[in-house]
């Protein structure tokens, strides 16, 4: 459904990534592991082409976004969230979920408030409709950027740490919300330093070390036989 392909990228002198290449395959699960700085955030911001590219190519559906037409297919269908700062701050918790499908999109606004309201029950937030969003905890913050996310309707959603910004305490509430975003069928990358989320979701384990992938393996092979040292310490030293 999307690929990859070779993806290289300097900031001046610094090769931070230095030809990715990996498949997302429809309702694929995917984390992307590996140290601070070795391009995991570069790499999701390429894909939703929020940061340009020296080299490679992202091809959604089979065509490149190079072309106008895929990239406008791949904006209307990927969705992100990131670590922190996604809400619109100064909306209410509805006004954020309506916000893109109404002007985006252009769905009827009393369609896209039916959708929000199912979204905001499925992240825990029925009956928080009118709250405004500065008023939220972190953890409802991050479940209401899913819900954005999610109303969409995305076919891939992007995630870059979506809990690292979080207390400890409200972590777990965004991981369930993020599952139960798995379990509706949504492709996922996600970019996470949390092992054992990353075990039991993905499908497949990317392990990123200065902007190579240097491992690409099912989360039963990543976890119970590293390929190599280097992956054992950081399995070892992040649990
Ligand atoms: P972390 O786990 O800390 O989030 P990361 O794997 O997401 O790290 P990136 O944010 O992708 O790493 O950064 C990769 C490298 O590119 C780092 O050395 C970083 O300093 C550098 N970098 C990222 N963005 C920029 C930028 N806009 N300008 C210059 N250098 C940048
Ligand atoms: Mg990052």
């Amino acid at each position: 459904m999307l690929s990859v392909k070779n993806i290289s990228k300097c900031f001046g002198d610094l090769e931070v990534l230095k030809g990715i290449s990996f498949d997302i395959h429809k309702g694929e699960k995917i984390a992307i592991l590996g140290p601070s700085g070795s391009g995991k955030s570069t790499i999701l911001r390429c894909i939703n082409q929020l940061e340009t590219y020296d080299s490679g190519e992202i091809d959604y559906m089979g065509k490149s976004v190079d072309s106008g037409q895929a990239l406008h297919q791949l904006r209307q269908h990927i969705g992100m969230v990131f670590q922190r700062f996604n809400v619109f701050t100064h909306m209410s918790v509805l006004q954020n979920v309506i916000e893109a499908p109404v002007h985006v999109k252009k769905v009827p606004k009393q369609e896209a408030v039916t959708r929000a309201k199912e979204l905001l029950k499925m992240v825990g937030l029925e009956g928080r409709e009118d709250a405004m969003a500065k008023n939220l905890s972190g953890g409802q913050q991050q479940r209401v950027a899913i819900a954005r996310a999610m109303a969409m309707d995305p076919e891939v959603i992007l995630f870059d740490e979506p809990t690292s910004a979080l207390d400890p305490e409200l972590v777990g509430e965004v991981l369930n919300v993020i599952r139960k975003v798995a379990a509706e069928g949504v492709s996922m990358v996600i970019v996470t330093h949390e092992m054992n989320f990353a075990r039991e979701v993905a499908d497949r384990i990317l392990f990123m070390e200065d902007g190579v992938i240097v491992e690409d393996a099912s989360p039963e092979e990543f976890f119970e036989h590293p390929k190599n040292e280097r992956i054992r310490q950081f399995i070892r030293k992040v649990e």
